[in-house]
């Protein structure tokens, strides 16, 4: 680390932030979820919770204007941020001038290739993890993708809707529990960090946000037989919140004439095909998607 990156920029400060704006003539799009943040507490939660070493390595999406690029860069060995915004680009190049580990790369998360982007970037990495705020407009997208490509990840840190974080981290039996809490309990474990004002953003969102961490697992907590059916079972039960697991799932499998051979199998599994597709455990659904697909 040399001496200007120790002094520690501010580019998250308001005042900073206001100023690079105005410097470059920066109009912020709201199609692009650009709210920067300018609080230094919530910058360093958010890295405290990512729990990044020295030797580790961390992937930034959407970097704004650079003001947790910068505090990433002081703790961790490399950084790797991509920004879909052009007119961003030779503003990062001025304000993480001062940090030779970090590199941009200018382009759309969802179309690149993240598994070479990390292995040509913190390839020499010891552990690698993803720290961002989050554009709102795409959150489940991006942080499906970082999940079902199975990238060597750690840690998922990110600033992201509140209440997709409250469904994100949700327990059987609750309202916000879906499919959604069903794929991020399938590879990992979520943890709700913090709950954020609207008043740590330029401009202000008008939805809640909080930072959630989600610790990767090495391997999925169930055993499924048939991945992409697994998750095709779990949407069919939800398909209708309202309707009972084995209406859901006679409409979705099954025709007309096979409830009972439906109701049987439920039961085999021990669910009971009373009950909606909100009560039921990931354990549960795994067992009723192997049970489905034996009989299909
Ligand atoms: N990290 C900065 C901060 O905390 O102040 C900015 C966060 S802002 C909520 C989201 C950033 O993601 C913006 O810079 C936006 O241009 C960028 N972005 C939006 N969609 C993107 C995409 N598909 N791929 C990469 N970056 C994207």
């Amino acid at each position: 680390m040399d001496k200007q990156q120790q002094m520690g920029g501010d580019i998250s400060t308001p005042n900073r932030t206001r100023e690079i704006v105005a410097r470059y003539g920066f109009s912020f799009k709201k199609s692009l979820g650009q709210n920067f943040l300018v609080d230094r507490n919530i910058l360093h939660k958010i890295v405290g919770a990512a729990d990044l070493g020295p030797k580790d390595g961390a992937l930034e999406i959407g970097p704004g204007i650079g003001s947790l690029t910068e505090q990433l860069a002081k703790q961790a060995r490399d950084v790797l941020a991509i920004e879909i915004d052009q007119r961003l680009i030779p503003i990062l190049g001025e304000t993480l001038t001062p940090y030779s580990n970090v590199k941009i790369v200018h382009g759309d998360v969802l179309k690149l290739s993240l598994n070479e982007l990390l292995t040509e970037y913190l390839g020499d990495c010891e552990r690698i993890s993803v720290v961002a705020n989050l554009p709102y407009y795409v959150t489940t997208p991006i942080v499906m993708k970082l999940l079902e490509e199975r990238l060597p990840l750690q840690n998922i840190v990110v600033m992201i809707q509140k209440e997709v974080a409250d469904r994100m981290a949700a327990d059987p039996g609750t309202k916000d529990y879906g499919s959604l809490s069903i794929a991020v309990a399938y590879y990992c474990e979520p943890e709700l960090v913090t709950v954020v004002p609207h008043s740590v953003f330029i401009p202000q969102p008008n939805v809640d946000s909080a930072v959630i961490k989600l610790k990767v697992r090495d391997k999925p907590p169930v055993e499924v037989e048939d991945e992409a059916f697994f998750f095709e079972v779990v949407q069919a039960a939800f398909a209708q919140r309202r309707k009972t697991i084995a209406n859901n799932l006679l409409a979705r499998f099954y025709g007309k004439g096979e409830r009972a051979r439906l109701e049987k199998i439920l039961e085999s599994a021990g669910i009971d095909p009373t009950r909606r597709g909100e009560t039921l455990s990931i354990h549960e659904y795994a067992r009723l998607s192997n049970q489905i697909r034996g009989s299909l």
